[in-house]
């Protein structure tokens, strides 16, 4: 579903309230917090509500070195409308260059291993470090993301971090996201609306036709189950969500 066929499908926008609650409480319950926005429709909902309510929770995102121009452009566009800096976590250099010495720049189309590496190298190793002294952090996911995400809890325990993980819109509905991005004129990736619902590195990443999976342009030359970047599993290879927190 696209950003324009979406506007306006929602009516009101409780569910904007229910989120500041939800940001407030982790906002009050932990100490060091750190949001990692993909600079994607939902985190764009979650920096809104974050930036809007001024709270204590830092903004990172893991600038792989392959993301789109587009992509990029929202980390100015957010700095242009709230006045605020969002922190460019790079992966570390020397890991990169031995990677695309040994296997070539492209090689993650190569086999899930390949995919994998370049994934542990650009994305899992710097969001170790972006979580380092935090407390608890927060994302964007959704359970109707994909059918890896469909038991996601609001509250999980992270056991790789150490940490509590929030997902504050793991009930939200596309349309919900929509729905609050124009209600409050939020900036977003201007990609949504060329047929990317989802958006990740530029190489990894394709628009999708109507009617396909919303996370059918993320790896789509892998089969459906491998579809997790490592952000989201455990050194085993589970889901985190294994790991839900039970009040
Ligand atoms: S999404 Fe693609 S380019 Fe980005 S880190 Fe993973 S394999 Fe590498």
């Amino acid at each position: 579903m696209t950003a324009v066929a979406t506007a306006g499908a929602v009516a009101g926008n409780a569910p904007g309230n229910l989120l500041t609650d939800r940001l407030e409480a982790i906002a009050r319950g932990f100490k060091h917090v750190a949001f990692a926005s993909s600079l994607g429709a939902e985190d764009m909902v979650l920096t809104d509500a974050i930036l809007r309510a001024g709270l204590p929770i830092e903004i990172f995102t893991l600038e792989t070195g392959r993301l789109h121009p587009e992509t990029l452009a929202v980390v100015a566009r957010i700095k242009a409308r709230y006045g605020h800096d969002v922190t460019l976590v790079r992966p570390d250099a020397a890991a990169v260059d031995a990677y695309v010495r040994e296997h070539g720049a492209n090689a993650f189309y190569e086999s899930v291993e390949l995919r994998k590496a370049c994934c542990r190298i650009r994305k899992v190793e710097p969001l170790a470090r972006a979580l380092a002294g935090k407390d608890a952090w927060v994302t964007g996911l959704r359970r109707a993301q994909s059918t890896t995400r469909t038991d996601l809890a609001l509250r999980e325990d992270d056991a790789v971090h150490g940490i509590a993980k929030f997902n504050p819109l793991a009930d939200w509905s596309e349309p919900e996201v929509w729905a609050y991005i124009r209600e409050h004129d939020v900036p977003y990736n201007v990609l949504h609306d060329r047929g990317y619902p989802s958006i990740g590195c530029e190489p990894c990443t394709r628009a999708i036709k109507p009617g396909e999976d919303i996370r059918a342009g993320r790896w789509w030359w892998e089969n459906q189950d491998s579809k997790e970047c490592g952000l989201h599993v455990a050194p085993d290879g589970t889901l985190q969500r294994a790991g839900a927190h039970r009040p």
